[in-house]
């Protein structure tokens, strides 16, 4: 399905519906940088090739003792199955998806891969087939094919090429003098942040993990770079198990599923259709986008 590739009208609206949380946008790294409690278990073993059936079973987690912000969650996601979760800001969508590459530790209950609980798997074979696109990318100086190739370390360029084809940046690359060699970063040519995104999603074809999470953009590019990107992001999605953390209503309306995650827990899920029939939470939210739009 063509889940991002969406016409980009009245998606401003939609976040301005949104009261801003104090917490505000954290980047994954960050997650990863502020939670050094977390290591392999004595007993974990590396995961084998996932097929990306992912299961959250009774979790309960929050931040800070006596606040919770999942109670007994339960979830389940088909191998290739992209869900969008929805909901106001602070509702706990962040936290689902950074449980799952195990960013931090659930209270109760557990979140299983195949059946394998992820506290049984090493982190780096956790980690490594669970690919993160989102707004702040990473990029390092040095040149465009390292860059990219730091989504499978030792890629050849017939690889790499493919990959930016497919993330829509084979024109970028075509039009640098230097191609992949050209140099990126404070010496070298500046990208915008379009051209950075597609780069991100370059490497995360690169890396064809089997599990995806996308943190959506709050921000719209221009149209054009937008369109491009949200047809990357399509293709990449295909046949992988993807959550989606939504801001914009407008680009998750063909996901095979759409969650409207709120404090008291899931409080709505179906396709864009069937929730919009059940004329509940989602039907407001995308009420008041019309509205706004
Ligand atoms: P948004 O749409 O704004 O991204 P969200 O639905 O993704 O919101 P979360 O970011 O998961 O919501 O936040 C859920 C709750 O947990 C909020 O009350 C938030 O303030 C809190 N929270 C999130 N991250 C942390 C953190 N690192 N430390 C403490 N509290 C946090």
């Amino acid at each position: 399905v063509n889940v991002f590739y969406r016409p980009l009208e009245k998606i401003n609206a939609v976040i301005e519906t949104y009261p801003k949380g104090i917490a505000g946008f954290r980047s994954f790294l960050d997650l990863m940088a502020t939670e050094p409690d977390i290591a392999d278990a004595p007993e974990a073993r590396p995961a084998p090739p996932l097929a990306g059936h992912v299961r959250f079973e009774g979790v309960s987690f929050g931040y800070t003792p006596g606040r919770p912000v999942l109670r007994d969650l339960d979830l389940a996601v088909a191998p290739g199955e992209t869900v969008a979760l929805v909901g106001p800001s602070g509702a706990g969508k962040t936290t689902i998806c950074s449980l799952l590459p195990r960013f931090y530790e659930v209270e109760a209950g557990r979140i299983t891969i195949d059946g394998i609980d992820i506290r049984q798997m090493t982190l780096a074979s956790l980690r490594q087939q669970i690919g993160i696109v989102q707004q702040d990318v990473f990029l390092f100086a040095g040149s465009i094919r390292q860059n990219i190739a730091y989504g499978r370390l030792g890629a050849d360029d017939a690889a790499i090429l493919q990959a930016a084809r497919r993330a829509r940046l084979d024109t970028l690359i075509a039009d640098l003098p230097e191609g992949l060699d050209t140099l990126i970063g404070e010496r070298g040519v500046k990208l915008s942040g379009g051209q950075k995104q597609r780069l991100a999603i370059a490497r995360i074809f690169l890396m064809n993990p089997p599990i995806l999470i996308l943190d959506e953009a709050t921000s719209a590019l221009d149209t054009e770079t937008e369109r491009a990107i949200q047809q990357a992001l399509a293709e990449l999605a295909r046949g992988r198990t993807t959550l989606v953390i939504a801001h914009r209503l407008a680009t998750i309306r063909d996901a095979d599923r759409i969650l409207v995650v709120t404090e008291r827990g899931i409080a709505e899920q179906g396709s864009h259709a069937a929730l919009l029939a059940a004329d509940g939470a989602y039907a407001r939210l995308h009420g008041a986008q019309m509205q706004a739009g």
